[in-house]
This record gives structure tokens, sequence and C-alpha cells, in this order.
């Protein structure tokens, strides 16, 4: 049902929903690949930012690989049409039901977050008399400056191994006869606007990557993750991200040896700006000191400002009236249920829709339906420009 809403009026959307703008997530995809795949670069797509079948499957077809965490999220990719063979494994909690799986399927890569795992992957390999290819998540003390829910690479975290752990990692792969070392790995965190972190990074794979080649143990893959940051202040400044300045930092400062390949797991980055939820003015409230926009989305559909005080960009294509400062704020029954506050808007009636941008990541996947919400709807446009406000 891609096109069929094209030619009605914004208001007529059913709402809360997803609009999805194909037509920018294949000039992303294409933006990745005309720079990627020159310097042989891979890029596993991080499926729990969105894992909505279309877009999977738009993904897919640009020859993606795919990142997963999840057993569901292996076969959710197996569905989409990504190969086996292009599909990593990562998680600090991975079930045995979960290692099974992926080693039936034979993909590409476990990315061990721990020792422990790596001997219940043996053991399971063994059963089925299987090689499990591994990467080793290292946690390489790096700090993303960035929201701390979503920081992932400094010390004290649940991911990754520490270094000071790397002489037992190396025991590991010599001791156990089922798993071979085939990559290192790294992820420190996601929404990274200082690109200084990332050369931060490189500098430390390239002391880690000496550490393991001094111990006869070269790696043919580095891989060094995603969370590249997107524009959320402005996100109709930078529909597509800067990934040419992204990928030459690595270009510069990574040092990679012949026949070693550098992997990315990019999510956000990916499908982030594609997204809009859109939503409708139920009621307008005034309070002694702030008045209330009150629309039908909810944390339900889109989480992340009350989750990590995130900002979206909001904007209405129905009014044109004076600017008045609004609380957005949703139905469900906490007081996190946000999305915006003290923001300007155009004056606002019942009835009026917001777009609120930038919401194609870690939104639709992370819906809800506390509450027992369950209305949410879903429209996928090839031409957006029909709609000059939105
Ligand atoms: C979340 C995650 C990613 C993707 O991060 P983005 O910030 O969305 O690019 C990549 N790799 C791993 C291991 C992750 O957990």
């Amino acid at each position: 049902m891609s096109n069929e809403w094209i030619n009605t009026p914004v208001s007529h959307l059913e709402t809360p929903c997803y609009l999805y703008d194909m037509d920018l997530l294949r000039k992303t995809l294409s933006g990745i690949s005309s720079l990627a795949n020159p310097l042989n670069y891979k890029v596993h797509y991080a499926l729990k930012a969105n894992s909505n079948d279309r877009l999977l499957q738009t993904i897919s077809q640009a020859g993606f690989g795919a990142d997963c965490v999840s057993g569901n999220e292996i076969q959710k990719a197996l569905q989409t049409g990504f190969p086996p063979e292009e599909i990593v494994f990562a998680g600090v909690g991975k079930a045995d039901w979960e290692i099974d799986l992926a080693l039936d399927h034979d993909i590409a890569m476990f990315n061990c977050e721990s020792i422990p795992e790596m001997e219940v992957i043996q053991e399971r390999a063994v059963k089925k008399n299987k090689m499990a290819r591994i990467a080793v998540r290292i946690n390489p003390e790096i700090d993303a400056k960035t929201h701390h829910y979503i920081t992932t690479g400094i010390e004290e975290n649940k991911f990754g191994i520490n270094r000071e752990d790397l002489p037992q990692v190396l025991k590991a792969c010599h001791s156990l006869s089922h798993i071979q070392l085939r990559g290192l790995h790294v992820h420190i965190g996601s929404q990274i606007t200082d690109l200084d972190v990332f050369k931060s990074l490189c500098l430390r794979m390239n002391e880690i990557q000496d550490y393991f080649r001094r111990e006869h143990l070269p790696v043919e893959h580095i891989n060094v993750g995603g969370g590249l940051g997107l524009n959320y202040e402005q996100p109709e400044k930078e529909p597509v991200p800067d990934f040419n300045a992204y990928f030459n930092i690595f270009k510069e400062f990574l040092d990679l040896h012949p026949g070693q390949q550098l992997h990315f797991e990019l999510g956000r980055s990916v499908t982030g700006q594609c997204g809009k939820l859109i939503t409708k003015v139920l009621y307008v409230k005034e309070g002694v000191n702030t008045r209330f926009a009150i629309v039908d989305a909810g944390m339900t559909e889109l989480i992340r400002p009350a989750l990590y005080q995130a900002y979206h960009k909001i904007t209405t294509p129905t009014s044109q009236r004076e600017p008045l400062k609004y609380d957005v704020v949703g139905p469900i029954c906490e007081s996190s249920d946000y999305f915006g506050k003290s923001i300007e808007l155009p004056e606002l009636r019942r009835g009026d829709m917001l777009v609120i941008h930038t919401a194609g990541a870690y939104g639709e996947v992370m819906r809800s339906n506390y509450n027992l919400r369950d209305h949410l709807y879903f429209y996928y446009s090839d031409d957006l420009n029909r709609f000059p406000k939105i």
C-alpha cells in the first residue's frame, strides 16, 4: 500500500503513524556504498535500530550485511534477504538456543563479549561438529562523549572484554578447538557527533591489533562497530549524514594490513532520518505556567525523549498561526511521556498535525503496548516532495 495515500491531504493520514521516506533511505544507502565499496569496507546494518521489513528488504537489496543482537534478529535478517555469510551476531547475553541458531545457519561471525561465552560457543559447536568463527569484542576504554545510557566503551561497562583480560582470551583462542578467531570488534556507543572520538578509537585499535600480532594471532577483520550521530536539531540540513568525513578518519588513522578488511555496524545513521512520526493534536490544555499540546502518539510509539531526554525536532504542516510555547505530551500515564518541552510552534488547535523528525532509528523498534496501546499506522513514500511541509 506504499503510494496509496500520496494524493490524500496530510490531515487525512491515520495517526499516530510512522512515515518512511524510502527515497531518502535509498539515497543514504547508495551514499554509503559509493564511499565504502572502493575502500573495500563492509557495512553491516545494525537491525536493532529499525527492523521494519520494508526497510530491511531495501537495505539487504543494497548489498549490506546484518549486525544482529538476538536470535530473532538473525531470523528476521534471514527472512528479509541478508545472506547468512554476511550476518554477525553480538550481545553480552547470548542464550544457548541463539548460539545454536547461529551455528545452524553458518553465520559469518560471533562477536564474543566474554570468555565464559567463548566456552559455551565451543561446547555447542563441538556438539554440532562445526567451527565457530568469532571476533572478540574488546572494551577499548574510549569515551564516546554521548549520553551515558548509550556509552558502551568505557571501563565498568557490561559490554566487551577488558584489555587486562586479553592474555586469557589468547589462551582461550589457542585451547578451544572449535573456535576460530577471525576478527577484533569494538563498539563504543551511539549518537557520536565528535569525530575525534573515532580517531582515538583508531589509535587504540592499532595498539590492540599489534598486541594480537605479536602473539601470533593476526586477524582478518577489524570491526569498529557503529555509532555515527545524526543532526537531530536541524535534520533538513543533513538528511544524509557525513559518511565521507566518517570513513576518512578510518582511512587516515587505522592501520590495515594486507588482506585485512574493515567492517562497520551502522544503525542509527542509516535509518534515522528517513523516519518521521506523525501525530495529531487531541487537546490543547492551559496549565498554570505551561500550555500543553496533548497528542495521540506517546512514549509507546517513540520512547527516546522519555528514556534519554532525547531531542526531536517538531514541526506542524497544518498551522501557520502566530507562534506560542508548548509542551508536547502524549496520552500515556507517565510524567516522562513527552516529545518536546517549551518549544515554539504555530498556535495549535485540535486536529492539527505534528511531525516528529528523525524518528527512523530506535523509534518503531522500541514501541510497546503499555496502557494496552495498539494503534499505530505505517506509510511508505517514494516521493515526499509532494508534501513540502513534511
Ligand atoms: C547498537 C549497536 C550498533 C549500532 O549503533 P548505531 O549507533 O545505531 O550506529 C552497532 N554495533 C553494536 C554491537 C551495537 O550494539
